[in-house]
Parts: C-alpha cells; structure tokens; sequence
C-alpha cells in the first residue's frame, strides 16, 4: 500500500460484531470513513446507529479472503477484536493482505493456553496453577473447554471423582484444569502506543454471566433443592468497575510487565488494546488467568470514554476511537508501519 498522508483517504473497517460498533463510531469521531463486513442477518445494528459508510454483506466471514482487491482499493485497515479472530483463526489473519491493526504475531501466543501461561509467567505475573492429570487434583479447579465456547460447558470440580463425573457429557471435547481462584474478576482494558511506548489504563469492566452472576439469587437451600445447579459462564454482557485507586500502580506494572515481556517473545511485541483477566483475591493477590491481545468486549460500555480516559484526554475517548486516533497519528507522521502488519 503507497503511504498516504491524508487520513481521510484511509477506512477502517471490521466484521460486524464483539466492538464494531464502538470501533466504527470511534473511526468516524475521528474522521475516517467506515466499513462493517457482516453476516448475513447481523448487518441491523451497524445501519441502525449509522457507524457504517459501507456494509459489505458476507454468507461467511472467512468470505473476508475473496474481499481483499475489494479492501485494498478503499484504502482500508481492519481492526482485529476477538470474533474477528475466532472466525478467521490467527494462522489465516497472517496470509491476510490487507493492512492490519496491530501485531499479527501475537496472537499465537495469546491463542495457545500454554505460550499465554508462559508469556505471563515470564512476565512475573501470578498465573492459576494447571493439572495435568486428574488425579493430582488437589483443590478447587474450574475445568475450561478449548475454542470459541464463550464460557459454556466449563464447571467447577472438588476432587478427582467430582471431576470424572462431571467430564462424561464433553468426553471428547479438549480442556483445561485449572486452579480455581476465589475472588473477584477484574478485567483491565490497556492500550499501548507503538508510536510513544506509553502504556494507558483505559478502563475496567466484569462480565455478566449466565447463569453463575445469578445464582446468588437463589439461596443455597433453594439451590440444594433444585436438581442440579451447576454454575455456568455464557458471556451476556460486561459492566464497568472502577478499581481502589490504589490498585492502579501495581496494576499499571502488570501491564508494562507484559509488554516488556512480548517484546521478547515476538518482534515489535505487543501494542494497541489488550486486556488482563484476573481474579483479586481477599489476600489481595492478582491471578491472571487470560490475555486478550486486542480490543475487548469489556471496553463497550466505554463508548463515551471511562473514567480514566477522561482524566487523560478530556474528552470522549473509547478504545475504539483511541485505535482510530493511534492510526490517524500514525498517518500524520509517515510512521503508518510503525501500527501495522
Ligand atoms: P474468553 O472469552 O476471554 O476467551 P472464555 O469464555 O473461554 O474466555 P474464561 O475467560 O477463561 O473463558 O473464563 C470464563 C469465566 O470463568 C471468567 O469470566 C471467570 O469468571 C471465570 N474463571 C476463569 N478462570 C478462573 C479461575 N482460574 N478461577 C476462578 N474463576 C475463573
């Protein structure tokens, strides 16, 4: 692609899901033009809040490949987010020609559970401990199914008799054992700039899940006496935290700790949005349990910007407009490469 030095010969666009909506509207505040590529059916709410200039309407997202001349031509830029990955798969975004938001590299190291646990490891992070077989089952472990399961299936199990009971329905499925944390989820949103090297705290959200956020509702006599309550995690939705403040420190060096650390692993390492999902115990120990190498879905109630990114910018500032904001300096400055691969 011939540089341009005007950003408004540029587009952004993405697949029609997860944070389009906020990365198209953060595209636009910031003067691009915008293009949503969606699913048959999944095209209504990108007309319906207008984010969209184009809708390119696809059968299937892999479709996105026989779309490229198309892409090139409009000066286009994808901006990865996680469905985005889920239905191209990391080692197919690498053959994409089109330019692409962020570092291509990484995602490998965030899609293989094992190169996450020893990225954060090596980073210094508290990581939850992993059983490789069920019989050293000692403590409480959640059981975690591989691929784009969204939380469905995983359980809790005591002990190794618990857990070969629970595993009979998904025997052929692949998955994890995992320590189980007690605490709280903490998701926190950074962004990185390849262009400064200055990490930011964007935000911090928890998930609404079904149905383990409503079983509190329910007493655990009720619960006894209902046949089988097992809690579930089905992502419904995220809501906004803002953390002790002094939490923010140690939290601000768990996120330059990884970058730090990604620059060992890939070349260039990690930049733009990324996200560490962790449980803060009652001891106050931060587990990191996932790394979400781009934009997540947990920045979507920060269309407007969150609290911090007021205190930074004084004015709305989404991650999605903070990627757009990142390219449109990135184009100002020749330095366009510097954000893509
Ligand atoms: P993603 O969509 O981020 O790829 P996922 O849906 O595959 O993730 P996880 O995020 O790994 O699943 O876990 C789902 C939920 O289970 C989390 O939101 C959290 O509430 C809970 N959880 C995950 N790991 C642990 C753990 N080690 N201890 C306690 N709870 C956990």
């Amino acid at each position: 692609m011939a540089l341009l030095k005007n950003h408004k010969k540029y587009k952004i666009a993405t697949i029609g899901s997860h944070s389009a909506l906020q990365i198209l509207k953060g595209a636009h505040d910031e003067g691009f033009s915008t293009i949503a590529i969606c699913k048959k059916g999944m095209e209504k709410p990108y007309k319906s809040f207008k984010v969209a200039d184009k809708i390119i309407i696809v059968d299937e997202y892999k479709d996105i490949f026989k779309l490229q001349n198309e892409l090139l031509k409009e000066n286009a830029i994808l901006i990865p987010h996680a469905s985005f990955i889920t239905y191209i798969g990391y080692e197919k975004i690498e053959t994409l020609k089109v330019p692409y938001y962020g570092n291509k590299k990484i995602l490998k190291w965030e899609s293989d559970r094992n190169l996450e646990r020893m990225w954060l490891g090596n980073a210094g992070l508290k990581v939850p401990l992993i059983f490789d077989e069920p019989k050293k089952i000692d403590r409480p472990v959640i059981v975690k199914f591989h691929g784009a399961q969204g939380g469905k299936g995983y359980f809790i199990a005591k002990h190794e008799k618990d857990f070969r009971e629970k595993i009979k329905p998904h025997k052929t499925k692949k998955y994890v054992i995992q320590e189980y944390i007690l605490g709280v989820p903490l998701f926190i949103h950074y962004f990185y700039s390849s262009l400064t090297n200055e990490l930011e705290i964007m935000g911090f959200d928890k998930r609404y899940e079904s149905n383990v956020d409503s079983l509190g509702r329910i007493s655990a006599r009720d619960q006894l006496a209902l046949e089988k309550v097992d809690p579930s995690y089905v992502i419904v939705g995220n809501m906004p935290i803002v953390v002790r403040e002094s939490y923010l420190p140690r939290l601000i060096e768990m996120g330059e700790a990884v970058v730090n650390q990604s620059k060992k692993i890939v070349p260039r390492g990690l930049f733009g949005p990324f996200c560490l999902e962790t449980i803060l115990t009652p001891e106050e120990e931060i587990y990191v349990f996932e790394i979400s190498a781009r934009i997540v879905a947990g920045t979507n109630p920060y269309i407007e910007g969150s609290p911090y990114t007021w205190l930074k910018y004084n004015e709305p500032m989404s991650s999605g407009r903070r990627i757009a904001r990142e390219i449109k300096i990135a184009i100002n400055k020749n330095q366009l490469s510097k954000v893509l691969s």
